[in-house]
């Protein structure tokens, strides 16, 4: 299979990066589909199989790292595995499209990895750590605990942001929006 190109979407929970993730999908030119990750944890509230996630069972999961079938895998949280099937990377490139990844940084930079020359990184950046708690807090979604957490983790994250091969700071959308694209449309010309 003839491999084609990568755009890795990764960000803080709460930085915009899902909503510009579907700006981006929208824009016809750009020629992206989405990479539908495989999980082991259940699926949650509306989540369609085969559309928000290829929903598999931990032993099934673990069968498919034995035969070497993911691209990267993580166990994101204990218990909880997630991961890029190669065959879904064919699947889009068989298409002739280019592959949207919205996975977290380390899934991201595992990416960058295994195709360093057919990936573009992006990283999207909240303003700063107050803005992010702020939009956290207003989302209204996650308890003071979970908040806590979440911005554990976007600390964490946001310290690897200089591997990314561009980082967007997200404190306008609308502009956040366009240079991504903007990137994008540099990087599929080149
Ligand atoms: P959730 O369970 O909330 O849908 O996702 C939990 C975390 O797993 C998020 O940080 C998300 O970015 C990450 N994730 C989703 N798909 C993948 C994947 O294919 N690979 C990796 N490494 N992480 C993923």
């Amino acid at each position: 299979m003839k491999t084609g190109k990568c755009i890795v979407l990764s960000a803080p929970s709460g930085s915009g990066k899902t909503t510009i993730a579907k700006h981006l999908l929208a824009q016809e030119n750009l020629n992206l589909a989405f990479s539908v990750s495989a999980t082991s944890r259940p699926p949650r509230g509306q989540e369609v199989d085969g559309k928000d996630y290829y929903f598999l069972s931990e032993a099934a999961f673990k069968a498919k790292i034995a035969e070497g079938a993911f691209a990267e895998y993580e166990e994101v949280y204990p218990g909880m595995f997630y991961g890029t099937l190669k065959s879904e990377l064919d699947r889009i490139w068989a298409l002739g499209k280019n592959v949207v990844f919205d996975i977290d940084v380390v899934g991201g930079l595992n990416i960058k990895k295994q195709f360093p020359n057919n990936t573009l990184s992006i990283f999207i950046k909240p303003p700063s750590t107050e803005a992010l708690a702020e939009r956290l807090r207003q989302r209204g979604t996650d308890s003071t605990d979970k908040i806590a957490m979440r911005l554990d983790k976007a600390n964490v994250e946001m310290a690897r942001a200089n591997e990314f091969d561009a980082v967007v700071v997200n404190d306008h959308l609308e502009t956040a929006k366009s240079e991504t694209e903007e990137y994008i449309s540099n990087f599929l010309a080149g």
